[in-house]
């Protein structure tokens, strides 16, 4: 097959059962795996869909900037499709931009635009989208993305993942596990995939220290999941559960991800297989889980793979559960 352009290289991702990993559990457990995609993460799709429903409908010009708040995998998808499509693409970014990230963005020849100046939560989320807001209003030609309120990001997995997975299963699985941060994954297969099998249970992983389902944040540092506000996209009662894991927890799971299956993931694929591993000890005998693994593990090769941070994060953990423990008694 010869494709028109990478972005037609964008889908129909495999689908592995992980029967290593979960040998011992009464649970079949199934992966899709959008960590290849071309851009490397699940976010190729809506980048992909974004730019190109945009241009269709108008909203995007041939000579439009498109500019988002960004530093990870949205950043890196959306300079991949502005290259194919010529558009000029603006990713505003904070100090805590992995470098590497920062490389590739530049490679696809995305501009960086970097916030220093901290907001009133001593984040950079309110800073960041205040330079969105000033480049659209300089930049008559610019038009913002929004991944966190935006239609088409969640519909980009309704028509993507949610279609190939009714087309690549025989019968229903019973658990849906994801990671959110935006929320597009979780609503746009969960919504796909409920029209075809109404029973089905869907499971969100956040991250400790996100305040995606209430809970107070805290410090956190693996990128992809987890949020430090709720995005508009969010419907919180389409959630039938939300598991929260911590940076230590997933971390480990990556790595017994890579030594029993050869799957070498991202810190948020380790997230929903530790949720995966507490939840299939409650789940009935026999049960289907389904999950996504979002992105690769080059881009956390300072992190999830390196020794020193994984023991760093687990005195953190340890503080945690210590803490909670005490709590109980
Ligand atoms: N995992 C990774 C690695 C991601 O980059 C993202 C997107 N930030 C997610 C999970 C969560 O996806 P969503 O934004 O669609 O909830």
């Amino acid at each position: 097959m010869i494709l028109h352009s990478i972005l037609n290289g964008i889908g129909e991702t495999p689908i592995v059962r992980l029967s290593r990993l979960f040998r011992n559990s009464p649970c079949e457990v199934l992966a899709k795996l959008e960590m290849l995609n071309p851009g490397g993460s699940v976010k190729d799709r809506p980048a992909r869909y974004i730019i190109e429903r945009g241009l269709a409908d108008g909203t995007i010009q041939p000579d439009s900037h498109i500019v988002e708040s960004s530093s990870g995998n949205l950043a890196i998808a959306l300079a991949m499709a502005c290259r194919i499509h010529g558009l000029r693409f603006t990713a505003v970014v904070d100090p805590k931009i992995s470098p590497i990230n920062l490389k590739i963005i530049r490679c696809y020849g995305g501009d960086i635009e970097l916030v220093t100046e901290k907001d009133s939560q001593n984040g950079y989320l309110e800073t960041r989208i205040e330079r969105v807001k000033h480049l659209l209003r300089e930049q008559p030609d610019a038009v913002w993305i929004n991944q966190y309120a935006n239609k088409r990001n969640w519909q980009s997995h309704y028509h993507g993942e949610g279609e190939e997975i009714l087309k690549s299963l025989d019968g229903p699985v019973d658990y849906l596990v994801l990671g959110v941060s935006t929320s597009g994954t979780v609503h746009g297969i969960s919504r796909r995939l409920r029209e075809a099998w109404p029973d089905l249970k869907v499971v969100a992983v956040d991250a400790v220290g996100s305040v995606l389902f209430g809970t107070p944040p805290s410090p956190r540092e693996l990128p992809g999941i987890g949020a430090s506000r709720v995005p508009e996209l969010l419907q919180r009662g389409e959630i039938d559960q939300a598991i929260h894991i911590d940076d230590y927890e997933s971390a480990v799971a990556c790595r017994e991800l890579v030594k029993h299956e050869g799957i070498f993931a991202g810190g948020s694929s380790g997230s929903v297989i530790a949720a995966i591993q507490r939840l299939s000890s409650q789940a009935p005998r026999g049960a289907r889980i389904l999950t996504v693994l979002p992105d690769r593990g080059e881009r956390y090769l300072d992190s999830v793979y390196d020794d020193e941070w994984l023991s760093r994060m687990k005195d953190r953990h340890l503080d945690r559960t210590s803490h909670l423990l005490g709590q109980i008694a």
